[in-house]
């Protein structure tokens, strides 16, 4: 396992697709759970209601006092809030399905886009990195993770309309870029879920490289049952089955991501 070296940047990256149930919570778990396997400072935040990052970090998401929902509403500090993830070893803003309700009670305000953004300033210095696993949808919320985000991460499965879901992805990025933050790029496209033998999931991989080119990680996700049974003991797969195929695709994931956005001088090994 290779160690990153300090910096002083905290990236900050927003783990999105509009599409439910394609492996952003596992992918934003795993990335923060890696992470700190490998000496970063993480704070991962919940902002999807369904509150299944919080729950895959060992926290139960029925007996929160406090969530995001109130961080973002500006009625609570969010050092308040933040809790230390059990098993993952990470910062975690947990959430549940209250926060649904900040959708409907922050589209009347000025500057809606932003409330997250302003939220994460006071602690925004601690982290290296703060991953954003958003909802599954292109709405308010999802565009409060791009508005404050450096970077979007997109885990996608390869399938028949995986092309055509990404560019309304896409077009949403390009608007928040325009709009409310210059900053954003996409990080790249990691895919998951993957299977070899599928020759349909093959032809797709390769349209995707085909188009987006070196915006597309090198490692592959693949569909693995480790991955798919920790949130229900509320772990990262990294620590509930650490030599798993899925454990060790995410850490490969960790390592290439470090390298994408930080360089080889960046990674040292472990001694
Ligand atoms: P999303 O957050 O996009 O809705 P999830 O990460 O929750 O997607 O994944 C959807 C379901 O698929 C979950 O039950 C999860 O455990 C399972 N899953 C995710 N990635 C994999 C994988 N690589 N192999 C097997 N199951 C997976
Ligand atoms: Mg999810």
């Amino acid at each position: 396992l290779l160690l990153v070296k300090a910096d002083m940047t905290t990236h900050i990256f927003a783990v999105a697709n509009q599409k439910g149930g394609v492996g952003k919570t596992t992918t934003a778990i795993n990335l923060a759970a890696g992470l700190v396997k490998m000496g970063q400072r993480v704070l991962l935040i919940d902002s999807d209601p369904q509150g299944n990052a919080t729950m895959g970090s060992g926290i139960e998401k029925a007996s929160l006092k406090l969530s995001l929902y109130q961080v973002i509403l500006g009625l609570v500090p969010i050092s308040e809030v933040i809790v230390k993830s059990p098993t993952g070893g990470y910062d975690i803003l947990p959430c549940n399905r209250e926060l649904a309700a900040a959708e409907t009670e922050l589209v009347e305000e000025q500057g809606r886009e932003g409330f997250l953004r302003k939220a994460i300033e006071p602690v925004k210095d601690h982290y290296d990195f703060i991953l954003i696993d958003c909802a599954p949808a292109l709405s308010l919320l999802p565009i409060n993770g791009l508005s404050c985000a450096n970077g979007v991460i997109v885990p996608m499965q390869c399938e028949y309309f995986a092309l055509e879901g990404l560019s309304d992805l896409i077009n949403t990025i390009k608007q928040v870029r325009t709009h409310f933050n210059h900053h954003l790029k996409i990080v790249g496209l990691l895919r998951v879920m993957f299977d070899t033998r599928t020759t349909l999931q093959q032809q797709v991989s390769e349209q995707l490289e085909a188009h987006f080119g070196d915006k597309v990680f090198q490692t592959v996700i693949p569909r693995n049952v480790r991955l798919a049974e920790s949130p229900s003991h509320g772990m990262p797969c990294i620590n509930y089955d650490a030599a798993s195929k899925g454990s060790q695709a995410y850490l490969a994931f960790a390592q290439e991501m470090i390298l994408r956005i930080k360089g080889p001088d960046y990674l040292a090994e472990k001694e």
